[in-house]
Formats: C-alpha cells, sequence, structure tokens
C-alpha cells in the first residue's frame, strides 16, 4: 500500500487548474523589488509592541523586513480594502497552500468571496525549510496572542497583545475588535510535536530578513509587532509577563519592524492574471428569494 498516495495533498493544483501559479509573472515581480525598478511608495518602522494599518492597490508589492535583527515576529490580518465583510481565511489557505506558507503560496479570502487576496513572492527565509524539531516558518497553524487567553492562562493583565494591536490599528479605519481574524504569523517557527500540540521555536529572522507579497486585490493590512519579540521565552505563566509593559522579561526579545510597499513598472503587470474561478451561485438549498 503506498502512504504517498493515501496523504497526498487534498486538494490539488493541476496545469490550468484554478490553483496553479503563473511562477515566470511572480518571478519578473520578485525581480523588480529586488532590481530596483520597482518605486517604493510607501514606508514605516513599526516599534516594538505595536500595530499598525495600511491600504495597498492591487499589483503593488509589500515588503516586511526586520531591520534591526537579530528576530522578531508579525501578525498579519487582511481585508478586501472596500469590503471589510472579505478578509483573509487562515483555515483554507491551510488546506488550499500549506500549513508554513512561502514563495509562490497565495493567501485567500473568507466565503462567500473565495479568491486569491495576494500571492507571496519574496521570502529570504525560503531555505530554512524543515528543521530538527519539525519547526517551520511563517506559520498558519497557530494565531494571534490574545488577553484572554493571557488572563487565563496567567490570571495577568496585559494590553499590548497582537490581538489587542490589531485592533488599535484597525481603529481608524472604522473596523473594531469582531474584524480582527486568525493571523500569518510572518517569521514564525512551529509546529506539531509528537502527541499532535503545537509549539513554537525561538524566530529564525536575522537582520534584513523580509517576506514580500504581491496585492491581487485593494488591501487593507494591519500588522503587530508582537510582544513575545523572537519567541525565545515564554509568553504564559507566571514570571512570563508583567502588568506593566515596559517591565517584563519578554520585552529584551522584540524588535521593530518594517514595511515597504512598491509600485511596479506598468509594463511588467501586462502578463498579471486576475484570479478568476467558477463562483458557487446556488441558495444552500434555501428556496431562492
Ligand atoms: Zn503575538
Amino acid at each position: 500500500m503506498s502512504s504517498s498516495r493515501l496523504t497526498q495533498a487534498a486538494y490539488q493544483s493541476f496545469p490550468g487548474g484554478p490553483l496553479e501559479v503563473d511562477r515566470a509573472f511572480y518571478d519578473a515581480v520578485a525581480q523588480c523589488t529586488s532590481a530596483g525598478s520597482a518605486k517604493l511608495i510607501q514606508e514605516f518602522v513599526l516599534p516594538i509592541r505595536s500595530g499598525r494599518a495600511w491600504e495597498i492597490q492591487a499589483g503593488n508589492v509589500c515588503r516586511i523586513i526586520t531591520p534591526e535583527g537579530p528576530q522578531q515576529v508579525g501578525d498579519l490580518n487582511l481585508w478586501h480594502l472596500h469590503n471589510p465583510k472579505e478578509r483573509f481565511w487562515a483555515a483554507r489557505t491551510r488546506q488550499l497552500q500549506r500549513a508554513h506558507v512561502s514563495v509562490y503560496d497565495r493567501l485567500w479570502s473568507t466565503l462567500p468571496y473565495l479568491r486569491s487576496m495576494c500571492t507571496i513572492t519574496g521570502d529570504s527565509l525560503s531555505d530554512y525549510g524543515v528543521d530538527k524539531e519539525g519547526g517551520r516558518v511563517h506559520d498558519l497553524l497557530g494565531t494571534r496572542c490574545d488577553p484572554y487567553v493571557n488572563k487565563m492562562l496567567s490570571g495577568k493583565y496585559f494590553d499590548y497583545h497582537c490581538h489587542s494591536n490589531l485592533v488599535r490599528a484597525i481603529e481608524p479605519y472604522g473596523l473594531q475588535e469582531s474584524d480582527v481574524h486568525d493571523v500569518l504569523n510572518v517569521f514564525q517557527s512551529t509546529g506539531l510535536n509528537d502527541k499532535d500540540q503545537y509549539f513554537m521555536k525561538t524566530c529564525p529572522a536575522v537582520a534584513g530578513s523580509y517576506f514580500e507579497f504581491f496585492a491581487e486585490i485593494d488591501l487593507l493590512c494591519a500588522l503587530s509587532t508582537c510582544p513575545g519579540g523572537d519567541l525565545s521565552k515564554a509568553m504564559w505563566g507566571e514570571g512570563s509577563e508583567g502588568e506593566d509593559p515596559n517591565m517584563d522579561p519578554t520585552l529584551e526579545c522584540c524588535r521593530p519592524l518594517k514595511v515597504e510597499v512598491w509600485e511596479l513598472p506598468e509594463e511588467s503587470l501586462k502578463d498579471w492574471k486576475h484570479f478568476t474561478a467558477e463562483k458557487y451561485e446556488g441558495s444552500h438549498g434555501l428556496p431562492k428569494v
């Protein structure tokens, strides 16, 4: 009996199918930002334990960087800029792509939309692969840290978890706590242990590590610099955090992240195939009105 056949990916990509990616196009996109033909149109540094939201137009490229190193994890949320009900769907992306994403993987949106929101075009940690403990980088297995689980597990209040950082980040855009959703943990190394339990390892990013994606639709993005920093110290339990965010032992693990948005030369977009797929237009078995 072939185990490879039994464990092959449930969702298969095939030539001409909806999951196929035009690698030559995205290679050319990556070349634009690395070779200097793209124009930097926005950049900012996200301080430690903070959140910020920003807009990206379809066809632009966004790069998230660890400018100071050695490590820092970032928690990323995405919405369709003009309809925040359409937002990043981590679980379906995990199935359609994989549990740790890299170049050519797409990040998919929620129902009833289900389309590619962006395609990953650059990842300086793409050679990380799988380490000896089974850890891989850019995590979709887990989600953001939050003050509710922190209070439950440690009994302490803390207002600068990724969930809260994202809540503050999107407030100027008229969004609220319920709009925050499961994240892509950029630069975060995770896996499942032999008891099938989630583990997090120290982030492998170094100064200048980057993760880059091409916006397939107009996006509102929000990023949090995780208060766990590089996750080299436990975030939960006794002694892991103080009530004062400036007085806890994980603070020394925290570093800023940098965000850049790049506009590509118009001619580089001429072969861009906008995502299209068969669309469900049924009524879920209910009478059509
Ligand atoms: Zn976090």
